[in-house]
């Protein structure tokens, strides 16, 4: 057989059905397809590809330093790989879930990513304080939690943000109306003009919901921005039960005390995380109520899919 031509590098950077929009070193893009169905690239793959006709054949996905999970009614699909960054954007309005909120925190955190949580609309100042006080939890486990304003002040918001996404790739997620739109498109100008014109070009010429995206915010192509769809469906699935409060810091910090080595940290007796929960009885606990409470529930929600 003649002999292949040489494979060459590419960065998946949208993907739809089996296929996927690869960009190469050069800047170039083109349409791909995986050889085989074992082979399945998602947004952030780094793969190696060659041509045939006009579209491409990806022959290789190149090892991943992680993998992230979003889950319909249906199944667990992977859907973005070889991030630096989770940046979860929330706003003072509309209201956000914690609940959401810490799923993302626990996705990010099974994949060792630090994630950055930003508060938009610093502007709205009740609302603002009021969110900013629902997120004393958070601040004390992270590195803070970044107040922003896209649409208010700007410069000095955003210095601080370039600062945290700069050189690395980054996936955006927020609940719908925090901001995310507004978000990228001030950092990638013409991002929404891209995405319709990426989801044509991969679906056949129909223009459908967007799915996955990478924008590079500079020329240079060093620093991505990784757009999601879906907040809710965060997927949860390959975490076990026991393996969810070593993924919440704050929890995982009071499980050293407990009795018990295997302690769900629900209903044991000498437990130490149940010890600190705070209630009228215990006013100075150090794990927050709710933050305990939806420990609670994911715990139930992780123990129930596995039978
Ligand atoms: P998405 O659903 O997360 O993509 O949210 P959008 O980017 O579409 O923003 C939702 C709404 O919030 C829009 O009306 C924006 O103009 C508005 N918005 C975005 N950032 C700010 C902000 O910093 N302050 C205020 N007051 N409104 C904002
Ligand atoms: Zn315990």
């Amino acid at each position: 057989a003649a002999a292949t031509a040489a494979l060459r590098d590419g960065l998946v950077i949208a993907s739809h059905g089996r296929h996927c929009l690869v960009e190469t070193p050069e800047g170039e893009r083109l349409i791909c397809h995986p050889r085989g169905k074992k082979s399945q690239a998602v947004v952030g793959d780094r793969v190696k590809w060659q041509a045939s006709e006009d579209e491409g054949t990806i022959e290789q996905v190149m090892e991943r330093h992680n993998l992230f999970y979003r889950q319909d009614e249906i199944r667990t699909k992977s859907f973005a790989a070889n991030l630096d960054h989770v940046l979860i954007l929330i706003a003072a309005e509309p209201e956000f879930s914690e609940h959401q909120l810490a799923r993302a925190l626990i996705a990010a955190e099974a994949q060792r990513i630090t994630p950055i949580i930003a508060l938009n609309k610093s502007d709205l100042v009740q609302p603002f304080e009021r969110a900013w006080a629902r997120l004393a939890p958070y601040r004390r486990m992270h590195h803070g939690v970044l107040p922003l304003s896209l649409k208010a002040s700007g410069e000095v918001d955003h210095a601080a943000l370039m600062k945290l996404l700069a050189g690395k790739s980054t996936l955006v997620l927020g609940p719908s109306g925090a901001g995310k739109s507004t978000l990228i498109n001030l950092l990638v100008p013409g991002a929404t003009a891209l995405t319709n014109e990426i989801s044509y070009a991969l679906n056949s010429g129909k223009h459908t919901t967007t799915s996955t995206t990478w924008y590079w915010v500079d020329a240079e192509r060093t620093t991505g921005l990784i757009d999601s769809p879906g907040f809710q469906e965060f997927g949860l699935h390959h975490i076990e039960p026991m393996q969810l409060a070593h993924l919440m810091p704050d929890i995982a910090e009071h499980a050293t005390q407990c009795k018990f080595y295997n302690c769900s940290h629900l209903h044991e007796p000498g437990c130490g995380v149940i010890a600190q929960v705070e209630s009228p009885k215990n006013p100075d606990g150090a794990i927050n109520a709710t933050r305990y409470r939806i420990y609670g529930e994911l715990f139930a929600e992780l123990s129930q899919s596995r039978y």
